[in-house]
């Protein structure tokens, strides 16, 4: 299938590592141009090297979202450099366990600024290109949103909101043909999940705990499975698909505990 991707500038926020590197390095694949706007700037710039050596363009912007003005500027040095932006892949953000107990008023605000603030921001710069070139938003939720997990109150406020405002974006949108979809991941292996089992005393255990409630296949999805929906949704070939929640989860969210 031809995604009609070639040539379409995609920014991915968070795209120097974990899901948003596969989102980057499948829309390359696609002959598209991923333009990396992730504050880890030494990832960003092995992913861009390593890009670039098989002959791909790739832009690297090395921000953090976190000031609104920081947001204007990814997009605006997007416009510098190639003039368009087809694509806005809203992906970075951080389990920060920001809970009601271990938590305060204040780190709940910082954890909403982590996770939620630049999704509005970005596309809020976004906006006026992705009108001239009706363009396409997707954004990373986490199936937390619906489950809950305990203990992190600003991460899951996040993800719900997110989850919200893809519905709510796709119906301001509509005039402008700008389509607005939502993936959905729940266990995936990335740097960021690597970060947090080794929060728990004996990792190993945990993994084969979490892997063993997985309904298919009983195995963690992979960054490429979900970078795949994405792709696919800020394709033409999902031209007539907007306002939509898909869950990338090997059955986790909807299937019955009872078959696991
Ligand atoms: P990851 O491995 O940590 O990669 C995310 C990248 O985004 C990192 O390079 C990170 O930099 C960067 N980043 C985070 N906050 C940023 C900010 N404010 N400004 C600029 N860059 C920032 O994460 P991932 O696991 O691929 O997660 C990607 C998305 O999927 C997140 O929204 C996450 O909530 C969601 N998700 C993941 C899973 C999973 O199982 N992995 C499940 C459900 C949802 P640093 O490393 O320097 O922080």
């Amino acid at each position: 299938m031809d995604l009609h991707l070639k040539d379409k500038v995609i920014l991915i926020s968070g795209g120097a590592k974990g899901i948003g590197a596969a989102i980057a390095r499948g829309a390359t694949r696609e002959g598209g141009i991923p333009v990396i706007v992730d504050m880890d700037s030494s990832a960003g710039n092995r992913l861009q090297a390593e890009l670039r050596s098989l002959g791909k363009t790739c832009g690297l912007i090395c921000v953090d979202l976190l000031a609104a003005e920081s947001c204007s500027t990814a997009v605006q040095r997007t416009l510098e450099e190639f003039g368009r932006l087809d694509v806005l892949i809203n992906n970075a953000g951080v389990n920060d366990g920001i809970g009601l107990e271990h938590g305060s008023p204040e780190k709940f605000v910082a954890s909403l600024q982590n996770n939620l603030l630049h999704y509005y921001n970005l596309a809020h710069y976004a906006l006026p290109s992705l009108k001239k070139s009706q363009g396409s938003i997707v954004n990373i939720a986490s199936k937390t949103a619906v489950t809950g997990q305990g203990g992190t109150s600003g991460y899951v406020a996040a993800k719900g909101a997110i989850l919200g405002l893809t519905r709510e974006w796709a119906a301001e949108l509509l005039p402008f043909g700008i389509r607005v979809n939502a993936v959905v991941p729940a266990e995936v292996m990335t740097p960021l999940y690597e970060q947090w089992l080794s929060t728990f005393p004996n990792p190993e255990e945990k993994l084969k705990q979490i892997v063993a409630k997985i309904p298919l296949g009983k195995r963690m999805t992979l960054a490429d499975e979900v970078a795949s929906m994405v792709l696919f949704l800020c394709s033409a070939q999902a031209a007539h698909i907007t306002g939509q929640h898909v869950y990338v989860d090997g059955g986790y969210v909807h299937l019955d505990r009872a078959l696991t």
